[in-house]
Protein backbone atom coordinates (compact mmCIF):
# COMPACT_ATOMS: atom_id res chain seq x y z
CA UNK A 1 0.00 0.00 0.00
CA UNK A 2 1.39 3.48 -0.84
CA UNK A 3 0.47 7.39 -0.48
CA UNK A 4 -2.02 8.24 -2.44
CA UNK A 5 -2.34 11.72 -4.28
CA UNK A 6 -6.01 12.45 -3.74
CA UNK A 7 -8.34 14.06 -6.89
CA UNK A 8 -9.33 16.44 -4.84
CA UNK A 9 -13.35 15.71 -5.44
CA UNK A 10 -15.33 17.15 -2.66
CA UNK A 11 -18.10 15.31 -1.34
CA UNK A 12 -20.58 17.42 -3.59
CA UNK A 13 -18.69 15.66 -6.60
CA UNK A 14 -19.67 12.51 -5.20
CA UNK A 15 -22.80 13.33 -6.52
CA UNK A 16 -21.89 14.70 -9.39
CA UNK A 17 -21.04 11.50 -10.78
CA UNK A 18 -24.15 10.23 -10.49
CA UNK A 19 -24.13 8.36 -7.17
CA UNK A 20 -26.66 10.23 -5.23
CA UNK A 21 -27.69 10.88 -1.27
CA UNK A 22 -30.31 9.14 -0.17
CA UNK A 23 -33.37 10.82 1.33
CA UNK A 24 -34.34 9.10 4.59
CA UNK A 25 -37.29 8.21 5.48
CA UNK A 26 -38.58 8.21 9.19
CA UNK A 27 -37.45 4.86 10.05
CA UNK A 28 -34.06 5.52 8.63
CA UNK A 29 -33.76 8.61 10.03
CA UNK A 30 -34.83 6.51 13.71
CA UNK A 31 -32.12 4.44 13.26
CA UNK A 32 -29.54 6.78 12.24
CA UNK A 33 -29.98 8.26 15.57
CA UNK A 34 -29.86 4.71 17.50
CA UNK A 35 -26.68 4.18 15.28
CA UNK A 36 -25.35 7.32 16.36
CA UNK A 37 -26.20 6.90 19.98
CA UNK A 38 -24.53 3.19 19.92
CA UNK A 39 -21.73 4.41 18.03
CA UNK A 40 -20.95 7.04 20.94
CA UNK A 41 -21.85 3.96 24.03
CA UNK A 42 -18.89 1.98 22.63
CA UNK A 43 -16.15 4.02 21.27
CA UNK A 44 -14.01 4.73 24.25
CA UNK A 45 -14.01 0.73 24.48
CA UNK A 46 -13.22 0.44 20.91
CA UNK A 47 -10.37 2.79 21.16
CA UNK A 48 -8.92 1.95 24.21
CA UNK A 49 -8.39 -2.05 22.34
CA UNK A 50 -6.64 -0.47 19.27
CA UNK A 51 -4.51 0.74 21.91
CA UNK A 52 -4.08 -2.66 23.47
CA UNK A 53 -3.47 -4.22 19.98
CA UNK A 54 -0.98 -1.51 19.02
CA UNK A 55 1.21 -1.97 22.39
CA UNK A 56 1.33 -5.81 21.47
CA UNK A 57 1.25 -6.09 17.77
CA UNK A 58 2.00 -9.52 16.45
CA UNK A 59 3.40 -10.93 12.91
CA UNK A 60 1.20 -12.55 10.40
CA UNK A 61 0.51 -16.04 11.17
CA UNK A 62 1.23 -15.36 14.79
CA UNK A 63 -1.71 -12.95 16.24
CA UNK A 64 -2.68 -15.44 18.99
CA UNK A 65 -3.23 -12.91 21.37
CA UNK A 66 -4.71 -10.64 19.12
CA UNK A 67 -7.15 -13.08 17.74
CA UNK A 68 -8.23 -14.20 21.48
CA UNK A 69 -8.87 -10.35 22.18
CA UNK A 70 -11.13 -10.91 19.27
CA UNK A 71 -12.86 -14.25 20.39
CA UNK A 72 -13.15 -12.95 23.75
CA UNK A 73 -14.67 -9.63 22.36
CA UNK A 74 -17.15 -11.46 20.00
CA UNK A 75 -18.38 -14.07 22.49
CA UNK A 76 -19.15 -11.44 25.00
CA UNK A 77 -21.25 -9.54 22.43
CA UNK A 78 -23.46 -13.08 22.30
CA UNK A 79 -21.93 -13.60 18.68
CA UNK A 80 -21.17 -17.17 17.48
CA UNK A 81 -17.18 -17.48 16.39
CA UNK A 82 -14.97 -20.07 14.53
CA UNK A 83 -11.38 -19.77 15.58
CA UNK A 84 -8.32 -21.18 14.31
CA UNK A 85 -9.40 -20.26 10.59
CA UNK A 86 -6.31 -20.06 8.33
CA UNK A 87 -4.06 -20.42 11.60
CA UNK A 88 -4.76 -17.55 13.78
CA UNK A 89 -8.19 -15.96 12.31
CA UNK A 90 -11.78 -15.30 13.97
CA UNK A 91 -14.94 -15.34 12.11
CA UNK A 92 -18.00 -14.17 14.04
CA UNK A 93 -21.99 -14.55 12.48
CA UNK A 94 -24.43 -12.58 13.72
CA UNK A 95 -27.90 -13.16 12.93
CA UNK A 96 -30.73 -10.19 13.01
CA UNK A 97 -33.71 -10.61 14.24
CA UNK A 98 -35.69 -9.33 10.64
CA UNK A 99 -34.96 -11.24 7.25
CA UNK A 100 -32.19 -10.34 4.77
CA UNK A 101 -29.17 -11.20 2.83
CA UNK A 102 -25.82 -11.74 4.50
CA UNK A 103 -22.90 -9.72 4.13
CA UNK A 104 -19.33 -9.85 5.22
CA UNK A 105 -17.27 -7.24 6.89
CA UNK A 106 -13.02 -7.85 6.84
CA UNK A 107 -10.62 -6.60 8.89
CA UNK A 108 -6.81 -7.60 9.00
CA UNK A 109 -4.91 -8.08 12.49
CA UNK A 110 -1.24 -8.87 11.70
CA UNK A 111 1.88 -6.07 12.54
CA UNK A 112 5.26 -5.74 10.22
CA UNK A 113 9.19 -5.75 11.27
CA UNK A 114 9.67 -2.42 11.77
CA UNK A 115 10.90 -0.43 14.92
CA UNK A 116 8.63 2.20 15.95
CA UNK A 117 9.51 5.60 16.28
CA UNK A 118 6.43 7.16 17.17
CA UNK A 119 5.04 9.66 20.19
CA UNK A 120 2.17 7.70 20.10
CA UNK A 121 1.58 6.62 24.77
CA UNK A 122 1.05 3.18 23.41
CA UNK A 123 3.77 2.96 21.11
CA UNK A 124 5.48 -0.73 20.67
CA UNK A 125 8.49 -1.52 21.97
CA UNK A 126 7.84 -5.54 21.37
CA UNK A 127 10.81 -7.38 19.57
CA UNK A 128 10.77 -10.39 17.87
CA UNK A 129 12.89 -12.39 15.18
CA UNK A 130 11.90 -12.64 11.38
CA UNK A 131 13.84 -14.34 9.29
CA UNK A 132 17.33 -15.34 11.72
CA UNK A 133 16.91 -11.14 12.52
CA UNK A 134 16.24 -9.38 15.75
CA UNK A 135 13.85 -6.86 14.72
CA UNK A 136 10.87 -4.36 16.50
CA UNK A 137 7.58 -5.18 15.80
CA UNK A 138 4.56 -2.56 14.53
CA UNK A 139 1.22 -1.96 13.25
CA UNK A 140 2.49 0.08 10.74
CA UNK A 141 -0.07 -0.86 8.27
CA UNK A 142 -2.76 0.37 10.57
CA UNK A 143 -4.44 -2.91 10.85
CA UNK A 144 -4.54 -2.31 14.84
CA UNK A 145 -7.52 0.73 13.81
CA UNK A 146 -8.93 -1.92 11.42
CA UNK A 147 -9.31 -4.39 14.03
CA UNK A 148 -10.55 -2.06 16.55
CA UNK A 149 -12.99 -0.66 13.70
CA UNK A 150 -14.56 -3.96 13.36
CA UNK A 151 -14.75 -4.86 17.19
CA UNK A 152 -16.93 -1.39 17.34
CA UNK A 153 -19.43 -2.62 14.45
CA UNK A 154 -19.67 -5.76 16.32
CA UNK A 155 -20.30 -4.20 19.71
CA UNK A 156 -22.99 -1.25 17.73
CA UNK A 157 -24.69 -4.13 15.43
CA UNK A 158 -25.21 -6.42 18.68
CA UNK A 159 -26.65 -4.06 20.27
CA UNK A 160 -29.57 -4.00 17.05
CA UNK A 161 -29.44 -7.52 16.80
CA UNK A 162 -33.32 -7.97 16.75
CA UNK A 163 -33.95 -4.91 14.39
CA UNK A 164 -30.80 -5.98 12.03
CA UNK A 165 -32.32 -7.13 8.46
CA UNK A 166 -29.99 -9.85 7.88
CA UNK A 167 -26.73 -11.64 8.85
CA UNK A 168 -23.82 -10.01 9.02
CA UNK A 169 -20.41 -12.46 9.02
CA UNK A 170 -17.31 -10.59 10.47
CA UNK A 171 -13.99 -11.84 9.31
CA UNK A 172 -11.15 -11.08 11.47
CA UNK A 173 -8.10 -12.26 8.76
CA UNK A 174 -4.21 -12.85 10.05
CA UNK A 175 -1.09 -12.41 7.47
CA UNK A 176 -2.46 -9.23 5.44
CA UNK A 177 1.21 -8.86 4.51
CA UNK A 178 1.44 -12.26 3.36
CA UNK A 179 2.66 -15.54 5.62
CA UNK A 180 6.22 -16.06 6.73
CA UNK A 181 8.72 -17.87 3.75
CA UNK A 182 7.53 -21.36 3.89
CA UNK A 183 3.88 -21.16 5.22
CA UNK A 184 0.65 -20.55 3.55
CA UNK A 185 -1.85 -17.96 5.30
CA UNK A 186 -3.94 -14.72 4.45
CA UNK A 187 -7.33 -14.35 2.72
CA UNK A 188 -5.95 -16.66 0.18
CA UNK A 189 -5.95 -19.48 3.23
CA UNK A 190 -9.46 -18.13 4.41
CA UNK A 191 -11.17 -18.45 1.01
CA UNK A 192 -9.79 -22.11 0.65
CA UNK A 193 -10.62 -23.04 4.15
CA UNK A 194 -14.31 -22.17 3.16
CA UNK A 195 -14.35 -18.39 4.84
CA UNK A 196 -17.62 -17.27 1.88
CA UNK A 197 -19.30 -20.46 2.25
CA UNK A 198 -21.98 -21.53 4.94
CA UNK A 199 -23.29 -18.71 5.24
CA UNK A 200 -22.49 -17.12 2.22
CA UNK A 201 -22.25 -13.53 2.07
CA UNK A 202 -23.42 -11.48 -0.68
CA UNK A 203 -21.23 -8.89 -0.91
CA UNK A 204 -17.63 -7.92 1.58
CA UNK A 205 -16.60 -4.84 2.58
CA UNK A 206 -12.92 -3.89 3.74
CA UNK A 207 -11.78 -0.60 4.44
CA UNK A 208 -7.94 0.47 5.31
CA UNK A 209 -6.01 3.62 6.73
CA UNK A 210 -4.67 5.97 4.53
CA UNK A 211 -2.13 9.02 6.33
CA UNK A 212 -2.88 10.99 3.29
CA UNK A 213 -6.10 11.47 4.40
CA UNK A 214 -7.51 13.17 7.32
CA UNK A 215 -10.23 11.61 10.18
CA UNK A 216 -13.38 11.95 9.33
CA UNK A 217 -12.27 11.53 5.16
CA UNK A 218 -13.05 8.41 3.80
CA UNK A 219 -11.54 7.71 -0.15
CA UNK A 220 -13.35 4.90 -1.93
CA UNK A 221 -12.55 3.90 -6.10
CA UNK A 222 -14.52 2.55 -8.33
CA UNK A 223 -13.73 -0.53 -10.52
CA UNK A 224 -9.71 -1.23 -10.35
CA UNK A 225 -8.37 -0.14 -7.17
CA UNK A 226 -5.17 -1.80 -6.06
CA UNK A 227 -2.62 -3.52 -8.61
CA UNK A 228 -1.95 -7.36 -8.28
CA UNK A 229 1.02 -8.08 -6.70
CA UNK A 230 4.22 -10.15 -8.07
CA UNK A 231 7.86 -10.97 -6.88
CA UNK A 232 10.89 -12.08 -8.88
CA UNK A 233 13.88 -13.43 -8.10
CA UNK A 234 16.91 -13.72 -10.91
CA UNK A 235 19.92 -15.54 -10.46
CA UNK A 236 22.68 -14.43 -13.22
CA UNK A 237 25.39 -16.40 -13.66
CA UNK A 238 29.09 -16.24 -15.42
CA UNK A 239 32.09 -16.72 -15.13
CA UNK A 240 34.68 -16.09 -11.91
CA UNK A 241 37.66 -13.91 -12.95
CA UNK A 242 40.76 -11.27 -11.81
CA UNK A 243 39.42 -8.11 -11.81
CA UNK A 244 42.24 -6.88 -14.54
CA UNK A 245 41.54 -10.22 -16.71
CA UNK A 246 38.03 -9.56 -17.86
CA UNK A 247 38.70 -11.56 -21.14
CA UNK A 248 39.21 -14.82 -19.27
CA UNK A 249 35.76 -14.57 -17.36
CA UNK A 250 32.07 -13.96 -18.06
CA UNK A 251 31.11 -10.66 -16.10
CA UNK A 252 27.28 -11.19 -14.62
CA UNK A 253 27.32 -7.47 -13.05
CA UNK A 254 27.78 -6.27 -16.85
CA UNK A 255 25.10 -8.77 -17.93
CA UNK A 256 22.18 -7.69 -14.96
CA UNK A 257 23.49 -3.94 -15.32
CA UNK A 258 22.06 -4.23 -18.89
CA UNK A 259 18.92 -6.92 -17.82
CA UNK A 260 18.36 -3.97 -14.72
CA UNK A 261 17.65 -1.47 -18.27
CA UNK A 262 16.19 -3.43 -20.37
CA UNK A 263 13.44 -4.82 -17.70
CA UNK A 264 12.85 -0.94 -17.23
CA UNK A 265 12.02 -1.10 -21.38
CA UNK A 266 8.87 -3.57 -20.63
CA UNK A 267 6.88 -0.60 -19.31
CA UNK A 268 8.00 1.91 -21.78
CA UNK A 269 8.63 0.26 -25.02
CA UNK A 270 6.27 -3.47 -25.02
CA UNK A 271 3.30 -2.07 -23.37
CA UNK A 272 1.12 0.44 -24.03
CA UNK A 273 1.20 3.62 -22.35
CA UNK A 274 -2.06 3.21 -21.20
CA UNK A 275 -2.03 0.27 -18.89
CA UNK A 276 -0.89 0.20 -15.48
CA UNK A 277 2.11 -1.46 -14.44
CA UNK A 278 5.58 -0.95 -12.58
CA UNK A 279 8.39 -3.14 -12.67
CA UNK A 280 10.81 -2.21 -10.00
CA UNK A 281 14.24 -4.11 -8.87
CA UNK A 282 14.64 -3.86 -5.22
CA UNK A 283 17.44 -6.24 -4.73
CA UNK A 284 20.70 -5.90 -6.77
CA UNK A 285 23.48 -7.99 -4.77
CA UNK A 286 26.89 -9.61 -6.15
CA UNK A 287 30.41 -9.65 -5.42
CA UNK A 288 33.03 -10.06 -2.58
CA UNK A 289 35.63 -7.84 -3.77
CA UNK A 290 36.90 -4.85 -6.05
CA UNK A 291 38.98 -6.81 -8.31
CA UNK A 292 37.14 -9.76 -8.36
CA UNK A 293 34.40 -10.45 -11.46
CA UNK A 294 32.02 -12.58 -9.19
CA UNK A 295 30.25 -15.61 -10.35
CA UNK A 296 26.56 -14.61 -9.68
CA UNK A 297 24.51 -11.62 -8.86
CA UNK A 298 21.37 -11.78 -7.41
CA UNK A 299 17.74 -9.23 -8.53
CA UNK A 300 15.01 -9.60 -7.09
CA UNK A 301 11.79 -7.07 -7.29
CA UNK A 302 8.29 -6.79 -7.83
CA UNK A 303 6.00 -6.13 -11.03
CA UNK A 304 2.43 -4.25 -10.32
CA UNK A 305 -0.23 -4.91 -13.34
CA UNK A 306 -4.03 -4.72 -13.48
CA UNK A 307 -4.59 -6.48 -16.76
CA UNK A 308 -3.77 -10.32 -16.48
CA UNK A 309 -2.88 -10.18 -20.34
CA UNK A 310 -0.52 -7.21 -19.21
CA UNK A 311 0.71 -9.64 -16.22
CA UNK A 312 1.42 -12.59 -18.72
CA UNK A 313 3.05 -10.11 -21.56
CA UNK A 314 5.42 -8.74 -18.58
CA UNK A 315 6.19 -12.23 -17.32
CA UNK A 316 7.66 -13.66 -21.22
CA UNK A 317 8.89 -10.38 -21.75
CA UNK A 318 11.22 -10.32 -18.75
CA UNK A 319 12.57 -14.04 -20.07
CA UNK A 320 13.19 -12.68 -23.30
CA UNK A 321 15.33 -10.05 -22.14
CA UNK A 322 17.18 -12.41 -19.51
CA UNK A 323 17.73 -15.11 -22.41
CA UNK A 324 19.60 -12.36 -25.00
CA UNK A 325 21.64 -10.87 -22.35
CA UNK A 326 23.20 -13.40 -21.10
CA UNK A 327 23.12 -15.18 -24.28
CA UNK A 328 24.70 -12.57 -25.93
CA UNK A 329 27.58 -12.76 -23.30
CA UNK A 330 27.92 -16.36 -22.83
CA UNK A 331 26.65 -16.83 -19.44
CA UNK A 332 23.12 -18.01 -17.67
CA UNK A 333 20.27 -17.30 -15.62
CA UNK A 334 17.40 -18.34 -13.50
CA UNK A 335 14.24 -16.37 -13.22
CA UNK A 336 11.71 -17.28 -10.23
CA UNK A 337 8.54 -15.41 -10.92
CA UNK A 338 5.90 -15.87 -8.21
CA UNK A 339 1.96 -14.39 -9.21
CA UNK A 340 1.14 -12.60 -5.88
CA UNK A 341 -1.81 -11.71 -4.66
CA UNK A 342 -4.42 -10.80 -7.88
CA UNK A 343 -5.41 -7.11 -8.61
CA UNK A 344 -8.63 -5.70 -5.96
CA UNK A 345 -11.15 -5.05 -8.29
CA UNK A 346 -14.01 -2.84 -6.57
CA UNK A 347 -17.37 -4.18 -8.22
CA UNK A 348 -17.99 -1.04 -9.92
CA UNK A 349 -22.18 -1.45 -9.69
CA UNK A 350 -21.94 -2.24 -5.64
CA UNK A 351 -19.22 0.59 -5.37
CA UNK A 352 -21.15 3.18 -6.27
CA UNK A 353 -24.19 2.39 -4.39
CA UNK A 354 -21.78 2.02 -1.71
CA UNK A 355 -20.07 5.30 -2.51
CA UNK A 356 -23.41 6.84 -2.55
CA UNK A 357 -24.02 5.57 1.39
CA UNK A 358 -20.53 6.56 2.76
CA UNK A 359 -21.58 10.40 1.39
CA UNK A 360 -24.83 10.25 3.45
CA UNK A 361 -23.11 8.87 6.21
CA UNK A 362 -23.40 10.50 9.78
CA UNK A 363 -20.30 11.86 11.55
CA UNK A 364 -18.29 11.04 8.00
CA UNK A 365 -17.39 14.75 6.99
CA UNK A 366 -15.58 14.31 3.27
CA UNK A 367 -15.73 11.72 0.61
CA UNK A 368 -13.39 11.28 -1.94
CA UNK A 369 -13.24 9.67 -4.93
CA UNK A 370 -9.71 8.37 -5.18
CA UNK A 371 -7.02 6.98 -8.43
CA UNK A 372 -6.58 3.46 -7.78
CA UNK A 373 -2.86 2.82 -6.72
CA UNK A 374 -0.05 0.03 -7.36
CA UNK A 375 -0.01 -0.98 -3.92
CA UNK A 376 -1.38 -4.26 -3.27
CA UNK A 377 -4.38 -6.08 -0.78
CA UNK A 378 -4.73 -9.65 -0.21
CA UNK A 379 -8.43 -8.59 0.17
CA UNK A 380 -8.60 -9.22 -3.75
CA UNK A 381 -8.87 -12.88 -2.77
CA UNK A 382 -12.16 -12.28 -1.57
CA UNK A 383 -13.38 -9.60 -4.30
CA UNK A 384 -12.64 -12.25 -7.12
CA UNK A 385 -15.33 -14.60 -5.23
CA UNK A 386 -17.87 -11.82 -4.20
CA UNK A 387 -18.77 -8.79 -5.21
CA UNK A 388 -16.16 -6.34 -2.86
CA UNK A 389 -16.20 -3.13 -1.65
CA UNK A 390 -12.53 -1.81 -0.21
CA UNK A 391 -12.05 2.10 0.71
CA UNK A 392 -9.75 4.17 2.84
CA UNK A 393 -9.74 5.94 6.22
CA UNK A 394 -8.29 8.85 7.06
CA UNK A 395 -6.28 8.85 10.10
CA UNK A 396 -3.99 11.96 10.58
CA UNK A 397 -4.89 15.26 12.33
CA UNK A 398 -3.62 18.87 10.70
CA UNK A 399 -0.45 19.55 12.75
CA UNK A 400 0.33 15.91 13.82
CA UNK A 401 1.46 14.38 10.64
CA UNK A 402 2.31 10.77 10.08
CA UNK A 403 4.79 8.52 8.03
CA UNK A 404 3.55 6.77 5.42
CA UNK A 405 1.90 3.30 5.27
CA UNK A 406 4.61 0.52 6.36
CA UNK A 407 7.17 3.36 8.07
CA UNK A 408 8.62 3.89 11.45
CA UNK A 409 6.74 6.75 11.77
CA UNK A 410 2.97 5.95 10.69
CA UNK A 411 0.64 7.53 13.04
CA UNK A 412 -3.43 6.66 13.40
CA UNK A 413 -5.04 9.39 15.52
CA UNK A 414 -7.31 7.13 17.82
CA UNK A 415 -10.47 9.31 16.29
CA UNK A 416 -9.94 7.41 13.35
CA UNK A 417 -11.26 4.29 15.37
CA UNK A 418 -15.04 6.15 15.76
CA UNK A 419 -14.91 7.49 12.20
CA UNK A 420 -14.59 4.08 10.69
CA UNK A 421 -17.32 2.29 13.00
CA UNK A 422 -19.59 5.24 11.61
CA UNK A 423 -18.84 4.38 7.75
CA UNK A 424 -18.78 0.88 8.09
CA UNK A 425 -22.09 0.32 10.66
CA UNK A 426 -23.68 2.57 8.18
CA UNK A 427 -22.34 0.72 4.87
CA UNK A 428 -23.93 -2.57 6.43
CA UNK A 429 -27.01 -1.02 7.51
CA UNK A 430 -27.73 0.49 4.71
CA UNK A 431 -27.12 -2.48 2.35
CA UNK A 432 -29.29 -4.47 4.28
CA UNK A 433 -31.96 -2.28 4.24
CA UNK A 434 -32.30 -1.89 0.98
CA UNK A 435 -32.29 -5.69 0.23
CA UNK A 436 -34.48 -5.88 2.80
CA UNK A 437 -36.66 -4.43 1.45
CA UNK A 438 -36.99 -5.78 -2.08
CA UNK A 439 -39.13 -9.04 -1.31
CA UNK A 440 -37.12 -11.15 -4.44
CA UNK A 441 -34.07 -10.88 -3.09
ZN1 LIG B 1 0.63 -3.12 4.50
ZN1 LIG C 1 -2.41 -3.02 5.21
Amino acid sequence: MQRNVIWALKAMSVMAFGLGLHVLTGNAAAQQDSVAALVEKHRAEAIRKREHIHQNPELGNREFKTAELVAEHLTALGIEIQTGVAHTGVVGVLKGGRPGPVVAIRADMDALPVTEETVLPFKSTVRTTYLGKEVGVMHACGHDVHTAVQLGVASVLADMKADLPGTVKFIFQPAEEGPPPGEEGGADLMVREKVLEDPAPEAIFGLHALPSLEVGTVGFTIGPAMAAVDHFYIKVRGKQAHGARPEEGIDPIVMASEIVLALQTIRSRTLSPLEPSVVTVGIFRGGERFNIIPREVHLEGTVRTYNPDVRDRVEIRMKTILEGITGAYGGSFELNYDRGTPSVINNPELSREMAGYLAGAPGVDQVLELPPTMGGEDFAYFSNVIPGFFYRLGVTRPGQPSGGLHTPTMTADSESVTVGMRAMTHLVLEFLNARALQPNQ
